[in-house]
């Protein structure tokens, strides 16, 4: 886990990591994040004269951000967990906001990172999976049912490599930095190869590597045309281990996307700027929104 008290303008003023206790199971979870928020609450009153005027948490999985509830998280084994009450609860009726994993990194990402100013962005980190956070006008789209942005599981390849969705050919299966570790361990016999050893092969001229490259290169340039297609975003921010081959990704990417879209327009496609905090900074971010936006649901809570 990783916390942060963070000042109005998205400022970093102090920051922690803690393991989940995850291997204690569900409960100690949300223990473990209880008592990291509290003692980030002491941490202020000491350091800084008082504690946080709001909390902001992001979690993974299917989020109920309006009610407050982490609905379901198979690698933590949650279901329905009331954390925005727990945790305020915990942190003397302060108001929490509750968010999404990805959309609260993409949050961050738009408001105070790469995407800085921009009223239409995508941010698409490629790590174990692939997921996706829709920014507009100051905020990340989370659809009627918080499944918005999964582009992950658009199908590129129809009929292609099962994923654990229930779908072939999920973009997922062919550009994550998971999906190119497996091919690349595939193609040079060395279980333990993995993304950003492909990636070193590239820039040395290795031409099976640059195959495997170029498949993932190109499936991840269909996924993002089709996103493009219906979005029209005016920056694409790409995050997630993959994005840290730098131009070795980019420049084959911005090729492969250029070289697909024929009315649409063309993005800036540009590395995400704030690696893995984004999603602590993302939700100091919602913090600061509940204590703008008084009127919100989670206001009640404190009162
Ligand atoms: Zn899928």
């Amino acid at each position: 886990m990783k916390a942060a008290l963070v000042g109005a303008d998205g400022e970093l003023l102090h920051q922690a990591r803690r393991s989940t206790g995850r291997e204690r199971g569900p409960d100690s979870v949300v223990e473990s994040i209880l008592a990291f928020a509290a003692d980030l609450r002491a941490h202020g009153e000491d350091h800084f004269g008082e504690p946080a005027a709001a909390a902001g948490v992001a979690v993974p999985g299917i989020v109920d951000a309006d009610r407050g509830i982490a609905a379901y998280a198979a690698n933590l084994g949650w279901r329905d967990v009331p954390l925005r009450n727990l945790l305020s609860e915990r942190l003397d009726g302060v108001p929490v906001a509750l968010g999404h994993d990805v959309r609260t990194g993409g949050l961050a990402e738009g408001r105070i990172g790469a995407g800085r100013g921009a009223d239409r962005f995508l941010f698409v980190p490629l790590g174990t999976g692939i997921a996706g956070a829709i920014g507009i006008d100051g905020r990340v789209e989370a659809g009627a049912h918080g499944f918005a942005g999964e582009i992950g599981h658009v199908v590129v390849r129809p009929g292609g490599a099962p994923c654990p969705c229930g779908q072939h050919g999920c973009l997922e299966r062919y550009a994550s930095a998971a999906a190119v570790s497996e091919a690349w361990a595939r193609a040079t016999g060395d279980r333990d190869a993995d993304a950003a050893d492909c990636a070193k092969a590239v820039e040395s001229g290795d031409a099976r590597a640059r195959a495997v490259w170029q498949d993932a290169v190109d499936a991840l340039a269909d996924g993002l045309v089709t996103a493009l297609t219906l979005l029209d975003p005016r920056v694409l921010i790409i995050g997630g281990g993959l994005a840290e081959a730098g131009e070795t990704l980019f420049t084959p990417l911005r090729a492969a996307v250029e070289r697909r879209v024929t009315f649409q327009k063309l993005p800036s496609i540009v590395p995400a700027a704030l690696g893995d905090t984004a999603g602590c900074l993302g939700a100091g971010l919602l913090a600061w929104d509940l204590l703008a936006t008084p009127t919100h649901p989670a206001s009640e809570v404190s009162a």
